[in-house]
């Protein structure tokens, strides 16, 4: 497990980062944010507007139900797992990560599992299932069930921002990840 020192070390090193187009119109870089020793991470897509300007990952409206599913699922708050997104840097207007841009960010957050070593990666929505699962497949077909990930396992649910717009159904099938999360963690009763 890592020293949580490796970890705030990467941190810094990615806050002057300029290896792709994206440092250029951001704010800050949103690194992550939690327990560097972590048994659960979740990894997002990309900050937005709100993430650029407080330099933390999921804290708008997408953030605010994954804390509250957190809180009603798992009884955690955010304090007690890690959150990180597949790019650190916001993309202008909030469009789509680019290839180049995701393959440019990738050590960085290849380096924050490898630190962090949890045992569960939720992965929320398509551009982070996709990366760390290696498949080209959509998260409709992909979610309800976990994959082998290191020594651990990865569950793949869906972006807060779909659930936002697509209401009931959608959070329910993310609450049933979460279960699946949480089982998987030994957290269960
Ligand atoms: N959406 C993401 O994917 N990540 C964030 O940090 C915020 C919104």
């Amino acid at each position: 497990m890592a020293e949580p020192t490796a970890l705030a070390d990467l941190a810094l090193e990615a806050s002057t980062c300029t290896r792709c187009p994206l440092s250029e119109h951001r704010t800050q870089v949103v690194f992550g944010v939690g327990d560097p020793q972590a048994q659960l991470m979740f990894v997002g897509e990309a900050p937005g507007r709100d993430e650029d300007l407080q330099g933390e990952p999921f804290v708008g409206r997408s953030g605010k139900l994954l804390d509250r599913l957190m809180a009603e699922e798992l009884g955690i708050d955010r304090s007690s797992c890690y959150i990180a997104n597949v790019v650190k840097c916001r993309p202008p207007d909030n469009r789509d990560p680019r290839p180049v841009e995701i393959a440019t960010c990738r050590p960085y957050l290849a380096a924050q599992i490898d630190l962090i070593g949890p045992t569960v990666v939720v992965t929320l929505g398509n551009f982070a299932m996709k990366l760390l699962l290696e498949t080209t497949d959509g998260i409709r077909s992909v979610r309800g069930r976990s994959y082998p990930f290191g020594p651990g396992h990865l569950v793949p649910t869906y972006h807060p921002a779909a659930a936002l717009r697509s209401g009931g159904a959608v959070v329910a099938e993310m609450r049933s990840d979460l279960i699946r999360a949480k089982r998987l963690l030994g957290w269960s009763s």
